[in-house]
C-alpha cells in the first residue's frame, strides 16, 4: 500500500520542480524542465563539493532524506552541498545531472585494421670502398644498385599503395649493421638485400633467394654466401628484437620467399629451384619479413649478359614486385590488439523483453528510483530507449 501511496505522490510532483534520487553509487538529479545552469567546487574543513545553482531547483525536500546531503537556499540560490565525496564523478546532460562513484575501464580487443601503404626497404649491397664480387670492370655494388631503383620504379607501378626507401641511393658506404637500423626507423613492412653472387666454377648461374636461418644454412652455397655477404662487418647488430616477434618475421619471409620463388622459377633462371636459408648479419635484427636476393652470378657469361640488358632487369624487377604487391594484398588485414578507456555505464537500451521491474532488479534499484530517475509518467518502455541506472 505504502509504495502505491509514493507512486501517486510522486505523479503528482513531476513536472513541477526538481527530483532528487540518492542511492548508495549514485546522486541523481532530474529537472523535467532542464537542469538549471550551476558551478561545482570544493571546500574543505568538512570536505565537501558544493553545486550552486543560477535558478531555485523547487526540489521536494521530503526526498532529501540523506545526510550526506544537504539542500541549502542562500539568498533566493539553491545550494546542494555534497559531503559524500566517493560520488563525485559528474555526468550532465540537458535535464540530469549526476554524481556517481563509476570509473571509466580499459578496454582492450584484438581487431581487423587495414594496413596500408606498405613499405618496402631496398638495400643495394656493398657501395663505397666495398665493391663487393667484381669482375673485370663489373661491380656487384653498382648492378645491385642499378636493379635496386628498378625495383623501387616497379613497386611504386602497383595499384597497392608502396612506399620505397633505398638504404643507399649512390655509391656509399653504409656499415652492415646500419642497414637493418634503417629499416627499423622507417617502419619497414618487408626488407630486400639485393646482391650479386660469384663462383669459381664459372658455370654455376642463377638467380637464389635466402632467407635467415634460425639454425645453420640449409646449404654449402648458403654457408659460403653467408661468409661472403658479412665480411665487411663493423659492429655486433643487438639483439633487442623479442623471440615472438622475430618468429612472425622468420615465418613471413618463408612465405614470400617461396612465393618469389615459385612465381620466378617459371620465367628465370634460377641457381636452384628452392628458398635457401643461411645466417647473413643483415636479417638477422629484424622482425620484419626480410630476403636476400643474389641476382645471379658474375662469374658466369650468360648472368653477366643479363645484368647488361635493361629490358631483362626490368622484367625481373616487374616479376619480383608483382609478387610483393600479391603478399601485401593477402596480408593487407592485419591484427591489432588495441585499448581504449571505455566511459563509466550510467544508463542502459532497453532490448526486447526488458520491463522497469527487471532493470530495477537487475541493478539493484527501486521501481520508483527508475521513474524518477528518468523522469518516467508511465512505466511503458520503449526498445532501443536509454534507462538512467545511476
Ligand atoms: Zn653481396
Amino acid at each position: 500500500m505504502a509504495r502505491y501511496l509514493i507512486v501517486i505522490f510522486f505523479l503528482i510532483s513531476v513536472g513541477h520542480g526538481c527530483d532528487l534520487v540518492s542511492t548508495s553509487s549514485s546522486i541523481h538529479l532530474s529537472c523535467p524542465k532542464g537542469v538549471p545552469k550551476n558551478t561545482v567546487y570544493y571546500k574543505s574543513s568538512p570536505e565537501r563539493m558544493v553545486i550552486a545553482f543560477s535558478k531555485p531547483l523547487h526540489l521536494e525536500k521530503s526526498f532529501l532524506n540523506d545526510k550526506k546531503l544537504v539542500l541549502k537556499n542562500i539568498k533566493g540560490k539553491d545550494y546542494l552541498v555534497n559531503y559524500d565525496l566517493t560520488k563525485t564523478n559528474i555526468k550532465k546532460d540537458k535535464k540530469h545531472l549526476i554524481f556517481h562513484n563509476q570509473k571509466a575501464v580499459q578496454s582492450c580487443q584484438w581487431h581487423k585494421k587495414q594496413h596500408k601503404p606498405f613499405t618496402v626497404v631496398i638495400d643495394p649491397g656493398h657501395g663505397g670502398h666495398d665493391p663487393g664480387i667484381t669482375y673485370s670492370n663489373l661491380k656487384e655494388k653498382d648492378i645491385a644498385l642499378q636493379f635496386s631503383k628498378l625495383l623501387a620504379l616497379e613497386l611504386h607501378k602497383k595499384s597497392i599503395p608502396i612506399v620505397t626507401k633505398l638504404t643507399r641511393n649512390k655509391d656509399q658506404f653504409i656499415p652492415l649493421a646500419d642497414r637493418p637500423w634503417f629499416a627499423i626507423k622507417h617502419h619497414a613492412d618487408l626488407f630486400l638485400s639485393i646482391h650479386v653472387d660469384g663462383s669459381d666454377n664459372q658455370t654455376a648461374r642463377g638467380l637464389s633467394i635466402f632467407t635467415l636461418a634460425e639454425r645453420g644454412a640449409t646449404s654449402k652455397v648458403a654457408l659460403r654466401l653467408a661468409r661472403k655477404e658479412n665480411t665487411v662487418f663493423s659492429r655486433p647488430t643487438s639483439n633487442i628484437i623479442e623471440n615472438f616477434e622475430r618468429d612472425i618475421g622468420y615465418y613471413q619471409s618463408h612465405k614470400i620467399g617461396n612465393s618469389l620463388i615459385d612465381r620466378l622459377k617459371q620465367s628465370v633462371s634460377l641457381h636452384t629451384n628452392q628458398l635457401e636459408s643461411a645466417n647473413f648479419i643483415v636479417l638477422k635484427s629484424l622482425k620484419i619479413p626480410s630476403c636476400l636476393i643474389e641476382l645471379g652470378f658474375i662469374s658466369n657469361e650468360k648472368d653477366r649478359q643479363l645484368f647488361k640488358k635493361p629490358l631483362y632487369q626490368k622484367f625481373l624487377a616487374a616479376e619480383i614486385s608483382s609478387e610483393i604487391a600479391n603478399y601485401f594484398e593477402h596480408n593487407r588485414f592485419q591484427y591489432f590488439y588495441d585499448c581504449h578507456l571505455k566511459p563509466p555505464r550510467l544508463s542502459v537500451t532497453v532490448k526486447k523483453g526488458d520491463t522497469l521491474s527487471k532493470i530495477s532488479r537487475e541493478h539493484h534499484l527501486s521501481v520508483e528510483q527508475l521513474m524518477r530517475m528518468n523522469l518516467l509518467t508511465s512505466s511503458n518502455l520503449q526498445i532501443g530507449q536509454s534507462v538512467y541506472i545511476k
